[in-house]
């Protein structure tokens, strides 16, 4: 039986940063489910589909297949056989997926994919509902969180580094809207699940969080075999 790691939390917690670190460290699969929302998004975006357009989206789930490779290095995510990892960071993608992962059937179009791999491996999975929803019996849910400020000044060095020009108080505002839309949906809500071990990450450096984390896995039964 695999084990399983879940890692819910707001956007620019540190999930991805950590949960890859874990990955690496436990020799895991690391899973990202917001990039395949990404993708969804990206096809959306691509061809001019509003995310109120619930007709549209529906009739364009029948058209796209997310398939994804992982490996402890990373995951690549496909769209409809196209290599899309390189394309779906932009803050564009992101807002599209969150303007349209509320809807049930895009969430169920997902549902499968996120369940069979993490039954066939041992993953770290990372998203909004895979303690509360995809994964309910995962054997460690994390939810990591951290202030607004701080995810909003990490996500504004990430972009500088990569050579955007943004402001620091956009980024703010366009956290704080997607957290509102994540935490507000109808279907599958940004929340705790209610045996998640809080974590919140605002004064930890991504080695004290992913440590917390690491002994955490050894208190939820993880094997010491794995920690080497
Ligand atoms: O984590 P990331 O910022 O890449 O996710 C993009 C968007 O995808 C989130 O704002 C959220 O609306 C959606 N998402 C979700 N459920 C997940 C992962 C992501 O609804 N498990």
């Amino acid at each position: 039986m695999s084990f399983n790691i879940a890692i819910d939390g707001p956007a620019g917690a540190g999930k991805s940063t950590i949960a890859k670190n874990l990955a690496k460290e436990l020799a895991f699969i690391y899973v990202d489910t917001g990039a395949m929302y990404r993708a969804l998004a990206l096809y959306f975006l691509r061809n001019g589909i509003e995310a109120k357009d619930v007709d549209a989206l529906r009739a364009a789930l029948e058209h796209i297949q997310i398939t994804i490779t992982c490996s402890t290095e990373g995951q690549h995510v496909f769209l409809n056989g196209e290599d899309v990892t390189g394309f779906i960071r932009k803050e564009e993608v992101g807002n599209m997926a969150s303007a349209t992962s509320g809807y049930a059937f895009v969430r169920e179009k997902l549902l499968d994919l996120q369940r069979s791999l993490a039954a066939e491996n041992n993953v770290i999975m990372d998203g909004r509902d895979i303690g509360t929803c995809v994964l309910p019996d995962a054997q460690l849910k994390v939810y990591l969180t951290a202030s607004v400020r701080t995810r909003a000044l990490r996500r504004y060095q990430e972009l500088l580094e990569k050579g955007e020009s943004v402001e620091l108080s956009s980024i703010e505002e366009d956290i704080t809207r997607r957290d509102e839309q994540d935490k507000n949906r109808e279907v599958a809500p940004l929340m705790a699940a209610e045996d998640a071990r809080i974590l919140d990450s605002s004064d930890l450096s991504i080695e004290e969080a992913t440590d917390a984390i690491l002994q955490m896995a050894r208190e939820a039964g993880l094997p010491e075999k794995f920690f080497c």
